[in-house]
């Protein structure tokens, strides 16, 4: 059987200092998700569901099937949609400005994301507002989510647990994940602050991708 690998993450651990520290990264990466696919391997030995994809999983299991290759899809996309520094800005002070200097090109959607994002939010502004409520609200662990209808339509949705947007039709585009797990080390309880600073570490061209394809 194939077996589930954890995924490489695109940058060094403390690439995405000082927004999310090296030590969340570890701890989230290298323990939590990697949990995570050595649960899903060991629950899907001998199964009839081996050989499917996550994709799949997500939308016809139960369980801890569902549960562990929810968390994996999940933290995939968001793993991935992140833009580190380079290994030598790492310095916490030149982390901001380095991306500051980076230019703006990835740090607000362009293109048809952003048309679409004005078009059923009103602004872009207002789109991130939304979405950080979205999050802060959440009761318990889970997820905040972007993603498309079929027609392209932008809507916001809380995922609890290990849910993802796929499992209602949707098309999952960018998340935040509000376990504690993602957040406790660098800002304790204060899961709002943690939301409003992701912004500056997202990734649009990323987003943009998911949008299009
Ligand atoms: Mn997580």
């Amino acid at each position: 059987m194939k077996k589930f690998e954890l995924m490489v993450l695109p940058y060094a651990e403390e690439a995405l200092e000082p927004v999310i520290s090296r030590e969340t990264i570890a701890f989230h990466h290298g323990k939590h998700l990697a949990g995570y696919v050595n649960n899903l391997n060991g629950l899907l030995e001998g199964s009839p569901l081996a050989g499917l994809s996550l994709e799949e999983m997500v939308c016809k299991a139960t369980g801890g099937i569902l549960n562990n290759a929810g968390q994996i899809l999940n933290h995939e996309m968001y793993f991935g949609q992140f833009r580190g520094e380079s290994m030598e800005s790492t310095q916490k002070e030149r982390g901001l400005d380095a991306r500051k200097a980076a230019g703006d090109s990835k740090s607000a959607p362009c293109g048809r994301l952003a048309e679409a994002i004005v078009r059923d939010f009103g602004a872009f502004e207002v789109f991130k507002k939304e979405f950080e409520k979205a999050g802060a609200t959440l009761f318990g662990s889970g997820w905040v989510w972007l993603s498309a209808e079929k027609d392209g339509k932008l809507v916001i949705t809380q995922e609890a647990n290990a849910s993802n947007p796929i499992q209602k039709g949707l098309r999952p585009l960018l998340t935040f994940d509000v376990w504690e797990h993602a957040y406790y080390l660098d800002y304790q309880n204060r899961r709002a602050a943690h939301l409003s600073a992701l912004w500056q570490i997202v990734d649009w061209k990323v987003i943009e991708k998911r949008y299009k394809e």
